[in-house]
């Protein structure tokens, strides 16, 4: 089973406004076990719409449609729908009641544009709308040997449409669909490959209709694989993730920092929790990425400060590469004492005269109280994404540093 989700309006195809009811109603639809194949975005355009109408309810068994119930000439989904199956727009008298009474009460006449909001296709019922005059609209519609198909019309605006589908067309569909598939997400975060040198390392995990399915997406370096398992209930969903995830695991290592929503700030600070220790950074070249993502995470328990600098090419000397590093050192070392903080984490500064195209190599240094390394990262692609990559190779290095810690100091 597998539904489409329509979304229509001029201001969505145009870019002036971001669809996200589409990505709302996936998310719900997933949560009743049903999974949207499809995202559609058609204009206000009657034959783009009776053609899009058409297409879903023949490819897919549940349709969710949002946006153009209003009064306005340009809002066509109601003559689309009875276009699309081959009727007629009758006036449902409840609706027309309803509306009628919502001009009263706010003490204004009844523009006659709004008698259009009345109108259903024939065969199909009004889904009530408690905060505006467009009634919503669900019809079922026999298929030729196959099952019907549910189709659910609702306003564009999110908060009319979050209110009719809780009210209306979820109940609507968990009765029609009483025993769905159970859906479950569980993502794995990862860092310090390549998406590709990661793929290569997860042999057969990526293979398109595996059980559970494992996708793979890339956000400013860090890997996301996501597992998405289908059973018949969360035990069954809970059992295929875990199996996979303890695959993921045994063959990428330390390459997984976290999961969901995790961050390598959330990774380290949590490392440095368990270690009881506390974090300085001094950064150049990084504009203080690492310390406003450390001042989001909210780990103050960890978090003593930093020092950002602006860029200061020409200070790194590629001839003396020793010299370089003891700088960077010691610019770990006296961040960590100014801060009073257990370990001193120093960025930068950014190289001159590099074009990121040909990567830039940058020094980073991790100073704690009984010792300190540097190491340097190696950066490239898009001007607007390297910086970030540097910050984060230099908290990964880090995080690398805390696992060895953890492991030398507890075996
Ligand atoms: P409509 O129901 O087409 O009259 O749209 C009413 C309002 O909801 C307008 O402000 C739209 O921009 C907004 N809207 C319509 N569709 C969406 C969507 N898919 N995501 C977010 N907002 C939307
Ligand atoms: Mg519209």
């Amino acid at each position: 089973m597998r539904a489409e989700i329509l979304s229509i309006g001029d201001e969505l195809i145009t870019g002036q406004r971001l669809d996200t009811n589409s990505a709302w109603l996936s998310a719900r639809l997933l949560e009743l076990g049903i999974r949207a194949a499809f995202h559609t975005t058609v204009g206000d355009d009657l034959d783009s719409n009776v053609d899009a109408f058409r297409l879903a309810m023949e490819r897919a068994d549940v349709v969710v449609a949002t946006g153009g119930l209003g009064p306005t000439a340009d809002d066509l989904t109601r003559d689309a729908l009875a276009a699309a199956c081959d009727t007629e727009l009758d006036v449902d008298r409840e609706s027309l009641d309803r509306i009628t009474a919502l001009f009263a009460r706010r003490g204004r006449p009844m523009p006659e544009r709004n008698r259009v909001q009345a109108l259903v296709p024939r065969g199909a019922r009004p889904i009530p709308n408690p905060n505006g005059t467009a009634p919503g609209i669900e019809l079922s519609r026999d298929r030729a040997g196959r099952t019907p198909v549910w189709l659910f019309a609702l306003p564009g605006v999110p908060a009319e449409m979050i209110e009719m589908w809780h009210a209306s067309v979820a109940p609507r569909l968990q009765s029609e669909f009483p025993r769905p598939r159970v859906w479950k997400h569980h993502v794995v975060k990862c860092f310090g490959a390549g998406e590709s040198e990661l793929e290569a390392r997860l042999p057969d995990l990526i293979r398109r209709g595996r059980r559970p399915e494992v996708g793979i997406t890339v956000s400013q370096a860090t890997i996301s694989l996501r597992i998405q398992a289908e059973g018949t209930d969360e035990g069954e969903c809970d059992a295929l993730i875990a199996e996979t995830r303890a695959a993921i695991d045994a063959c990428l290592g330390t390459l997984v920092f976290g999961t969901g929503d995790d961050e390598l700030q959330h990774a380290v600070a949590c490392l440095l929790q368990e270690r009881r220790y506390s974090l300085a950074v001094h950064e150049s070249g990084t504009q203080g990425r690492i310390a406003s993502w450390f001042a989001e995470a909210g780990a103050p328990s960890v978090w003593r400060g930093a020092i950002v600098e602006p860029d200061s090419p020409g200070e790194a000397d590629p001839g003396r590469p020793d010299a370089e590093s003891e700088r960077v050192i010691e610019r770990a070392r006296r961040c960590r004492d100014a801060f009073g903080a257990d370990i001193g984490l120093a960025v930068g500064p950014w190289p001159a005269n590099r074009s990121s195209s040909d990567g830039a190599r940058i020094v980073f240094a991790v100073a704690a109280r009984d010792g300190a390394f540097s190491q340097t990262a190696s950066v490239a692609g898009h001007p607007d994404l390297v910086r970030t990559r540097a910050a984060k190779q230099a908290l990964n290095g880090l995080r690398l540093w805390l696992l060895r810690e953890t492991t030398s100091t507890r075996g």
